[in-house]
């Protein structure tokens, strides 16, 4: 390459300030990358005014999933949980695969994502003894989890130019399979954080004037506490059923988020699924496909559901401990799916046996 030439990685930096030499260099400490993002995840902003206005001064440690209600249900021994999220340190010494951890449920599911006053004042109606899984509640729910996949996105975004940096001191071939995989999470990420930004801000609207028209919801109540509690958004790219339902990663129609919150209220989980977008849509045939499964059986699908879609899950100990040995390999495959080089799994839903939590759901409703 000519020394100021765009470099061939892509970052749209000249080759002698960016590749050139590059195999000399010393090589990268990784767990700089996971340090980063750890850093840039205690920078905090409340997403309900980018403008701060209406704003306390502090950003607070926002729970994704109720600390009192929904976490404090699963925990043991000393309020603690199990999370399903990776650090680096456990990929190494699991080969990719490790084993949930624990961690206190005052830290479980929290982001720096409000100020005291909106997270306080915005949340109330879904933060008491008992909610009767309304529009507005629905949408409560659904505000949070995308404010909470708009952050995560955020960082994964800022993260990226470090991530490229692990190709440091390595020979040019491998240099430009990290460059790869490293363009393409980028991708990813970006397209992630355009879509939850533009959803932030939809919502953002919708929450300030109680505004639920063309807003979905399916909300469903179990006749007890499920092991596991979680809050986020996935993109429905296939049904459970096998049905494909939106192509991802192609084109730049807007593509549609479905959020997805586990909690629990007077002794029942409660599930409630949210979207923006058509009856008919790919949520609505996602949550078909759902509905279709027995009563019985839900619970089983809702979890691997989680364990499929979501990072964000926690899980009460001893559930996880007794389970079968194939079922928790299974789990644990289908937290892997889509992290880093691990290939998505199709997501389809199989019946466990035996199911892995019994539990029967009593209501269920749809708007
Ligand atoms: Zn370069
Ligand atoms: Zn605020």
């Amino acid at each position: 390459m000519k020394p100021n030439e765009p470099c061939w990685c892509g970052q749209g930096i000249k080759w002698k300030k960016c590749h050139k030499g590059h195999e000399d260099e010393e090589p990268f400490n990784v767990f700089d990358v996971e340090a980063d993002a750890r850093k840039r995840g205690r920078k905090g902003y409340c997403s309900h005014s980018l403008e701060g206005e209406g704003c306390s001064d502090k950003i607070i440690s926002s729970h994704t999933v109720q600390r009192a209600g929904g976490l404090a249900a699963i925990a043991e021994g000393n309020s603690r949980v199990l999370t399903v999220k990776p650090n680096l340190r456990a990929l190494m010494d699991h080969d990719g695969h490790p084993p949930p951890l624990e961690v206190g449920i005052g830290k479980a599911s929290v982001f720096l994502g409000f100020c005291g006053t909106h997270d306080d004042k915005l949340f109330k109606a879904i933060e008491g003894e008992d909610v009767e899984m309304t529009a507005n509640e629905a949408l409560l729910f659904a505000y949070r989890a995308i404010a909470y996949e708009r952050f995560t996105k955020a960082v994964q975004v800022a993260n990226s130019p470090i991530q490229r940096m692990m190709d440091c001191g390595q020979p040019l071939a491998m240099q430009e399979v990290i460059q790869q995989h490293c363009h393409l999470l980028e991708v990813g990420a970006r397209r992630g954080l355009a879509e939850t930004e533009r959803q932030l801000g939809d919502f953002r609207i919708r929450v300030e004037g109680q505004d639920t028209a063309g807003f979905r919801f399916r909300a469903y109540r179990f006749d007890r506490i499920l092991p596991i509690v979680g809050c986020g958004g996935f993109m429905p790219e296939i049904a459970i059923d096998g049905t494909r339902l939106q192509r991802l990663g192609r084109g730049t129609a807007a593509l549609e988020h479905l959020t997805l919150t586990i909690t629990s209220y007077s002794g029942k989980s409660v599930a409630v699924f949210a979207w923006i977008g058509q009856q008919r849509g790919p949520s609505g045939r996602y949550l078909e496909a759902f509905d279709s499964i027995d009563s019985d059986a839900k619970a089983d699908a809702l979890i691997q559901i989680a364990f499929e879609q979501l990072e964000n899950i926690f899980l009460r100990k001893s559930w996880w401990e007794h389970l079968p040995d194939e079922q928790s390999a299974d789990l644990t495959q289908r937290i892997q799916s889509g992290i880093g080089l691990n290939m998505r799994s199709p997501g389809y839903y199989s019946r466990g046996e035996p199911l892995l939590f019994e539990a029967d759901t009593v209501e269920s409703k749809r708007g």
